[in-house]
This record gives structure tokens, sequence and C-alpha cells, in this order.
């Protein structure tokens, strides 16, 4: 395997020694001695090494982002979707490179990791269908003669911070659309995945360089917390797009609020199935496992919670159990494996710690936990889907672990099944599983669910890039990828235009001189 892992390094410019360097495209930690190491939790070696931007590197970058501004605004933005659909044509070439390497730098399913791939590209055809559609209205004045309309600015850098668990999917959902709005960005991926944002800089650099657009409309800072808060801070960046815990998102919020900048918050979830009396069980059971165990319940998405009828409870548990004993747990660049690693060990600390919780507050566990030991799993990051029965408002089940723990709760009425589902801090994705029409509007009604994702026959876990992405309350209230999201991206200008020989004021108001 390391081998084939070197020839992908290779092939997609990632030098293993060092990642830090320059291509045509601009990134800082040319200049730092510290470096961060990527270290792989499929196999446990370290992949590379990459260095550490510093305040001067991060300095540097921003004020060449500000020159490029200036040039990129001025590209039509049609034009600007025409590099786009070149990007997206540059992750074709390289969406087998660029999958496996983040199956391996993460740990998903190669599966996923080649899904990863695909979302960037249908996220840079829907960005360059929007470059001909960044639409505003217009409107009646009340005065004659005046015309009013609104219109849509690019806003300047946007900094996007993102989180290892779609180490390259979040940037390319807000740099496809950033884009095509005539913004330049840098982004700040996570420490623990920065070898797949290497290889991104490269690939988006290669399309820059080839339709001869300046340096700096897409630059990369490699580091941990302390870079992204260089941005936050940063008055000359006026949007950030953070993605990752609600403890991020708090301190970023904070940050960005506190010079009253733009944030566009994409934080953790707390996600629910209602299995209801009226529920195809079989298409469900599909469902609640795929959205617990796939990417390891490593997806802002993941079913944690199933909030499961009485009359099927005990049957759907039983079916539960049994696919539980189906699933295969390994190397996830193994297609026949279910399930891949956990990020890293301090992710398996948290999963054992979120276990003995559980059973402290009187979880029962119908599946047990644990960390697998044993030559393939040489890496300390396998652990055991689990499942326990437990009460909503047990502390532990409030709280998003990012693992594959999945808690089942009993309910007797569907009012009383939509409390417990909106009964968490967290508002990002839910879902009912029923064939009953009364059953589905009630859940998607305004008496529903309280979530940014309502699905019904759909499990939690995943997301067409079509629509807008992300959820209420402790998840942040950002919303990204389709539908009108676009308009996070830029500011919006209101036009009077008076073509008349006299200037009358709004609301009547006499001003004679
Ligand atoms: P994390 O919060 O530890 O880190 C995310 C990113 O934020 C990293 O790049 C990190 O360096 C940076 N960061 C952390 N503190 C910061 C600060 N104070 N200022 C600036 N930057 C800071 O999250 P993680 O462990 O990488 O990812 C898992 C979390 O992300 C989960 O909670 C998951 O639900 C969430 N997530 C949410 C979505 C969504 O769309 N809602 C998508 C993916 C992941």
């Amino acid at each position: 395997m390391r081998t084939d892992i070197q020839s992908i390094l290779n092939k997609l410019g990632v030098k293993a020694e060092n990642a830090a360097f320059s291509t045509g495209s601009v990134w800082g930690g040319g200049s730092n001695s510290k470096s961060l190491e990527s270290f792989s939790p499929v196999d446990g070696k370290i992949i590379a090494s990459a260095k550490v931007a510093t305040s001067a590197d991060y300095d540097a970058i921003v004020e060449k982002s500000q020159e490029a501004f200036k040039h990129w605004r001025t590209i039509p933005a049609p034009k600007r979707g025409e590099i786009v659909r070149q990007f997206g044509d540059a992750l074709r070439a390289n969406k087998d490179a660029l999958g496996t390497l983040v199956s391996y730098e993460m740990g998903k399913s190669l599966q996923e990791g080649f899904g990863e791939v695909q979302e960037m590209i249908d996220i840079c055809d829907f960005a360059v269908g929007l470059s001909r559609q960044l639409y505003g209205l217009t409107m009646h004045s009340e005065r004659p003669s005046h015309r009013m309309y609104e219109q849509w600015h690019p806003l300047g850098i946007v900094g996007i911070i993102s989180a290892f668990n779609f180490p390259v999917a979040v940037w390319s959902w807000n740099t496809a659309l950033a884009l095509v709005c005539g913004n330049v960005c840098i982004w700040k991926p996570s420490e623990k995945t920065p070898l797949t944002a290497v290889a991104c800089q490269h690939i988006i650099a290669k399309v820059f360089k080839d339709n001869d657009v300046p340096e700096g409309v897409c630059n990369l800072i490699i580091g941990d917390r302390e870079v992204g808060e260089l941005m936050t801070k940063d008055g000359r960046v006026p949007l950030i797009s953070a993605t990752g815990s609600t403890r991020m998102g708090k301190a970023v919020g904070a940050a960005v609020g506190a010079r009253l900048g733009k944030s566009l918050l994409e934080l953790g979830g707390n996600n629910a199935i209602i299995i209801s009396e009226h529920a195809d069980l079989d298409m469900s059971l599909i469902g609640a496992v795929f959205g617990a165990v796939g990417t390891a319940g490593q997806r802002c998405t993941s079913t944690r919670r199933l909030i499961i009828h009485e009359s099927v409870y005990d049957a759907f548990a039983a079916k539960l159990v049994k696919a539980y004993g189906q699933l295969r747990i390994g190397d996830p660049l193994d297609q026949n494996n279910h399930v891949g690693p956990l990020i890293d060990n301090d992710a398996v600390a948290s999963y054992l710690d979120s276990i003995e919780k559980c059973k402290a507050e009187g979880g029962k566990f119908l599946v047990e936990g644990g960390v697998l030991d044993g030559a393939e799993y040489a890496s300390g990051c396998y652990v055991k889907p689990c499942i326990a029965q437990v009460k909503n408002d047990f502390e532990i089940v409030q709280h998003e672990t990012f693992a594959p723990i999945l808690y089942l709760i009993k309910y007797k009425t569907l009012d009383e099944a939509i409390a417990l589902q909106n009964g968490v801090p967290q508002g990002l994705s839910s879902a009912i599983m029923t064939l009953n029409l009364r059953e589905a509007e009630q859940f998607l009604s305004y008496q529903g669910s309280d979530c940014g994702i309502a699905n019904v026959n759909i499990g939690t876990s995943g997301a067409e890039i079509g629509g807008a992405f992300g959820g209420e309350k402790e998840t942040g209230g950002g919303r990204e990828s389709g539908s009108d999201a676009w308009r996070a991206y830029m500011r919006r200008q209101t036009n009077t235009i008076n073509y008349s020989n006299t200037l009358p004021l709004a609301q009547g108001i006499k001003f004679d001189l």
C-alpha cells in the first residue's frame, strides 16, 4: 500500500518529505521551522509533513489576495465560471488519485473518498450555471420616474476554515461559489488532513496558471487553531466560513462578531431518525445503519439517535443487532469493508469516554463497543460500532460524540417523537421513516423538525449539493452549497435612480429651500 500511496502523492505533486513548497500558487509555510505531520489512521504511518504558516506568511498571503481581488472581480462572472468549469474537469482527471488520498489520510472508505471528489465536481458544475444567475430583484419606487433595483457585489477575501471529516469537499463548496461571485479565497484546512489540501491547491493552481490569472486568487495556509485565529480576527477578511465543532464555532463566531465581520458557521449535529409504526423497516434499516456507521460515525450528518415507536422497537432493535453483526471493520481502502478507522487516538479516547459516561448514566448496550487489536488494526484507531438503549435527556446523548455510537430511544406518540428529536442543542439533520402521509407532513411542518435538513424515508446522512446545506441552533445557522446559498458570499446593494426633473423625498417628506 505504501508504494501505491507514494505514486499517488507523486501524481498529485505532494512531496512526501515536505509538503510546504511552491509551484505558482500561493501558500504559507516556507519560512517556518515548525511542521505538521500527517498521520494515516489506516495504518498508523506518517505520510508526510507540512510546514506551518507563520503570521508573516499569513500577512504576505493576505496582501497578495487583496491585489488578486482587484483583478479577479473585473473578470465577468460567466468567464469566472468558465475557469471553475476547468477546475471541475481537473478534478475529474484526478478523481481516483485524490479520492484515494482522502481515504488514506482521513480514513473514510474508498467509495466515500471518491464520493467526496464527485461532490467537488458537482459543485463546480453548479457554480458554472450559477455564474450566469447571480440575480438581483427590481422594485417599484413610490416616487415617480424613479427606478429601484438591487445588485450583488463580491465581498473580497473569503476565509475558509475546514474540518478533517470532509477534508476537501467543504473547501470546494465554498471556493466554487466564492470564485464565481468574484471573491478570492484563503483556505485553512484541518491540521489533521493537510496533504489532501496541498493536493487540491496544486490542482486549482494549475488551472489558474493555464488561464494566466495572476497568483493569489486561491490560497492555502497550513496550520492549527492559531493559524485559523489569524483570519478570524483580521478585518481584511470580510467573510469567514468555518466548518467544525460547536466549540470552535462559538470561538470563531465571537472573534468575527467582535469586528462585525460576517461568519458562515457549519457546526456539529446530533441527528435523529424517527422510525414510525408505519415505517418500511427494511428500508429504515439501511438508512439507520449507513447513517450510524458510515465514515465510522464521523459525519456531521451521522445518525446518532433512533427514536423508535414502541410497537416496532423490539423488532427493529433485533434487526439492528443482526446487521451490526455483519459489519466488516478494517482497511477503508479495501472495498469489502464497511467501516474504517477513527481519525486519531484522541477520537478513540473520546469514543471510549462516551461509552463509559453512557453506562454511568444508565445506558444499556445491545451491541458492545471497544477498540480492535491485531495486525490489521495496528494504528489503534479501529473501533466497534455500538448500540445503546438510552433516555434522550442523558447528558452524553445531548452531546455530539464523533464516533459510531448509536442511541435508541422509545416513543409512544408522534408529538412525543418530534419533541425528542428537537430536544437537543444541535439542529442539523433529521428524518422520519413512515409511509403515512399525515405523519410525514407533520414532521415537515412548522410544528415538526427544527433542523436545517428534514428528510422523509431517507436517513440523516449525506446531502445533494443542489440544496442549501446547514443547520439551526448550535449547528450555527449557516447555509452552503446549493439553492441561494451563494448570497452569503456577496454583498447586496440597493440602488435607486431618479430620472425625473425634481428631487422628491421618500415618505412624502417636504424639504423646500
Ligand atoms: P474542530 O472544531 O476541531 O476543527 C475544525 C477546524 O477549525 C480546524 O481547521 C481547526 O484548526 C479550526 N479551529 C479550531 N478552533 C479554532 C479557532 N478558535 N479559531 C479558528 N479556527 C479554529 O473540528 P473537527 O474535529 O476537525 O471536525 C469535526 C466537527 O466538525 C464535528 O463537530 C462535525 O459535526 C463538524 N462538521 C460540521 C459540518 C457541517 O456542515 N455542519 C461538516 C463537517 C464537520
